[in-house]
């Protein structure tokens, strides 16, 4: 179990000696930076708790086993936002670079991390905006069976056009995942789901994002968490664990996945999606290339929204267009594209706060308030979905008042050591004088010897 993940050492070690002696914990957190194999990780911890054999061999051939390869067994549920079709469409782009069975598994993974959202067991069915999407599903999956596994792989040509299609079948129904945070419905139906006695099978919930949730929902889990049904495992992910109340981690084991080394993430591009193209710096480079976002141009705004942030007086109106640029407007009738790179921005600031506070250019507590804003913002964009370019133009005020507090307060350090200055300066005149006074009494002292 665990062949497939790249880099996570410590985690696989410990739910290697966890799983086999039935110690997994019920309720757990992976949580750490983003693509550092959070939900592989979850998806094999599922397939090594549901395996008849119990070893979990990647190679295993139980009936069990062979479902969770593909994402189909019908115990093991998925839910919460992701950017599912940029997966979708680099693990296509894979298969037709590498027409084998692992870039095919590689690709029909990616599809059904999306569509397993959408199965009938935890779909809420009062929600509006799902109506007709089962029906997108299933021509989804109707596409997929033409290039399913264990059957030759369709010609070049063919392939191409089949992924064609899957992809723009999968767009409007990746919208529906992307940036909504987890309803109290879905969490409601993951509950009956999950009370529902399954016969002899342990139980799966993979919550990925589970920091973006509404109140209600968040209750409902805590609900579900304080009494899980027997044989049910609830596998948290987040990569903003801070965004999740107190209340709820409680309840939940900690697994801490570290950031991946240049050369670990390097491995999964060329091993795991194929890619050739070199100079992409790292997987989120890689990922951010399929947002088309350009992650040089994101570095530079941000690096430049911090100047401003520190800068003593920003031109008026200069913010108005930062914004623009951050924005920019090129799917206008699509929020979801701003609401994306605004996502993608706010990331990248938090990266380049780790660089300022490693050069020295800016102190703890100013970047502690400054991660704190940002936190709140990226709450406020991708859960109470809030207009990009006001949230970025409130965060820049914010970032600016605690910048500003800290330069208050160490002027008035350097006030304060001034003023010790001039106190010590004078207790070394007071001292000079103690001196001299000592001098004066050596020297008569001397003149009386000499008499
Ligand atoms: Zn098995």
């Amino acid at each position: 179990m665990f062949e497939n993940i790249i880099g996570q050492e410590e985690i696989v070690r410990t739910l290697r000696s966890e799983l086999p002696q039935g110690r997994f914990p019920r309720s757990s957190l992976f949580f750490g930076p983003p693509y550092a194999g959070k939900l592989s990780t979850a998806l094999e911890a599922a397939r090594a708790l549901t395996c008849a054999r119990g070893s979990a061999e990647w190679s295993c051939g139980c009936p069990s086993c062979g479902m969770q390869k593909e994402l189909l067994h019908p115990h093991t549920v998925l839910l919460g936002p992701r950017y599912a079709d940029i997966e979708i469409a680099a693990c296509a782009d894979a298969l037709m670079r590498s027409r084998k069975p692992a870039t095919l598994f590689l690709f029909l993974r990616a599809v059904r991390k999306l569509t397993r959202r959408f199965d009938p067991s935890i779909l809420d069915t009062d929600d509006a905006r799902l109506k007709g999407v089962q029906e997108k599903v299933a021509r989804i999956e109707e596409a997929l069976a033409e290039c399913a596994p264990g059957k030759a792989l369709p010609s070049e040509r063919e392939l191409g056009d089949i992924l064609e299609r899957i992809i723009s079948a999968a767009a409007p129904v990746a919208e529906q995942v992307r940036g909504d945070s987890i309803t109290i419905g879905q969490v409601r139906r993951l509950a009956g789901w999950a009370h529902l006695t399954a016969s002899g099978s342990r139980k799966v919930a993979v919550i990925e994002n589970a920091d973006r949730m509404q109140d209600s929902a968040r209750n409902a889990l805590l609900k579900l968490l304080e009494e899980p049904p027997e044989a049910v495992h609830l596998i948290l992910l987040s990569s903003r664990r801070a965004a999740i109340t107190p209340t709820i981690l409680s309840r939940l084991r900690p697994y801490p996945f570290a950031q991946r080394s240049a050369a670990e993430e390097r491995e999964v591009m060329e091993k795991i999606f194929r890619s050739e193209t070199p100079g992409f710096e790292s997987l989120r480079a890689f990922f951010l290339a399929w947002r088309e976002i350009n992650p040089e141009k994101l570095s530079q705004l941000a690096r430049r929204f911090i100047d401003m942030v520190q800068a003593a007086e920003p031109a008026a109106g200069d913010i108005g267009a930062q914004m623009a640029e951050i924005l920019p407007e090129r799917k206008a009738q699509r929020d979801r594209s701003s609401r994306e790179t605004g996502s993608a921005f706010l990331e990248e600031l938090m990266a380049r706060f780790r660089d300022l506070l490693r050069g020295g250019r800016v102190n703890v507590d100013t970047l502690e308030q400054w991660n704190q804003a940002v936190r709140e913002a990226h709450a406020r964009l991708e859960t109470y979905n809030m207009n990009p370019s006001s949230i970025l133009e409130a965060l820049f005020y914010r970032m600016r008042d605690a910048s500003r507090q800290q330069g208050d307060a160490s002027r008035q350090q350097g006030d304060a050591s001034r003023q010790q200055g001039d106190a010590s300066r004078q207790q070394g005149d007071g001292a000079r004088a103690d001196n001299e006074r000592r001098v004066s009494a050596g020297e008569r002292a001397r003149q009386e010897a000499g008499r």
